[in-house]
């Protein structure tokens, strides 16, 4: 039987690892960081269905989960409506996830490289998960964990000037806050969440920084990521590596693991010397292609409604008024 080699750590790669291991292949993962380790993602997952997880043997890793049932929105700190989320979300601490997933990898006999960075050239037997394909335009996220935060509803999203932050609980009464920025705020701050807070206040959500202060900042939880381009596609490898969805308006965690389990019966088949290495890329990728290319098309028609002002301020026209089809748009980008 043949084994695999996986780039990249993240959801995609680890999902797919313990899927393969579960399968008995054998995998190797190679991760260019160290966990556990704070990742900027919104951490709230939609549409994720039980049979991806027992897929994949990763369960076990959403124990310490929580339930998600509404979301309230706002524009420049004025509540615009609550809605109820047409199925429950999921809030879990990448943190967490990825700590657990490379455990049961562990334990399942797989290998996990941590703290290589290898090049991302093509070879037989060897994957990439490795994300996002960086760019120097492009936009840029931070997040950070804060307790002693109550939220209105399960999500709240907020709404800037060329902006949007989510608010929302993960496990062990942390409730993230996660944002995608134009800019970040330039210049000497005695620490990282102090430029949180300019950056905020640099794109008209300044009122968030009292709520924020007012809570408890977990330590070290601050991380970013910046040159986030959503125009670009590699049809290489899974997740974000091949193709990247704007938060909120996709789900790009769920996509991760749900990629994952899709391409996983290819993979057992090139293990077992079914089909060749072509074989395999060819058959992965049309199937991915096919099962989301739909849903990144609306995600990129629908994404400039929550950053752009003049149209942030027509979707909170007509969600005022009562017209937005919220269940709608829901199942258009999640499902
Ligand atoms: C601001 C923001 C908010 C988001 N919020 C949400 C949300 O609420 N819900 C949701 O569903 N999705 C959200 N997403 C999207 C989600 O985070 C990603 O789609 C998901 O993490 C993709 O998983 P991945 O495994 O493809 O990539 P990643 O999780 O990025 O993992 C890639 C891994 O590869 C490693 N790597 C990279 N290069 C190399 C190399 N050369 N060698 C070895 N290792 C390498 C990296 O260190 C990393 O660990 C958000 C994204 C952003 C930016």
């Amino acid at each position: 039987m043949k084994s695999l080699n996986i780039i990249g750590g993240g959801l995609s790669g680890l999902g797919l690892a313990n899927g393969l291991l579960s399968a008995g292949i054998p995998v190797t993962v190679t991760e260019a960081g160290h966990y556990p380790r704070h990742r900027v993602c919104g951490e709230f997952l939609t549409s994720l269905r039980e049979d991806t997880l027992e897929g994949l043997g990763i369960t076990e890793c959403f124990s310490e989960s929580v339930r998600h049932q509404s979301t309230a929105w706002y524009r420049r700190g004025k509540k615009i409506r609550s809605y109820k989320l047409p199925e429950p979300a999921i809030g879990i601490s990448r943190y967490t996830l990825d700590k657990c997933m490379v455990s049961v990898i562990r334990e399942k006999g797989g290998r996990v490289i941590e703290g290589v960075r290898e090049p991302i050239s093509p070879k037989e037997g060897t994957l990439f998960a490795t994300g996002r394909i960086p760019t120097h335009k492009g936009k840029i996220g931070l997040k950070g964990h804060w307790s002693s935060l109550q939220t209105e509803e399960d999500l709240e999203l907020h709404l800037g000037k060329g902006a949007y932050v989510g608010l929302s609980a993960v496990e062990e009464g942390f409730v993230n806050v996660c944002g995608l920025f134009s800019r970040i705020a330039q210049g000497e701050f005695p620490c990282p969440v102090e430029r949180f807070y300019a950056t905020l206040k640099l794109h008209d959500l300044e009122h968030l920084t009292g709520r924020l202060e007012s809570g408890q900042y977990r330590e070290l939880s601050f991380c970013s990521v910046t040159g986030l381009d959503y125009s670009r596609k590699s049809n290489l490898g899974i997740g974000d590596h091949n193709r990247q969805i704007p938060p909120f308006t996709g789900n790009g965690m769920t996509i991760a693991l749900e990629s994952a389990q899709r391409i996983m019966p290819y993979a057992v088949k090139y293990a077992m010397e079914e089909l060749d290495w072509k074989g395999f890329q060819d058959k992965s990728q049309s199937t991915l292609h096919n099962h989301y290319k739909q849903r990144y098309l609306q995600a990129r028609l629908a994404h400039p409604f929550l950053l752009n002002p003049v149209l942030q301020r027509f979707t909170a026209i007509i969600a005022r008024a009562g017209f937005l089809p919220f269940k709608t748009l829901y199942h258009l980008t999640h499902s």
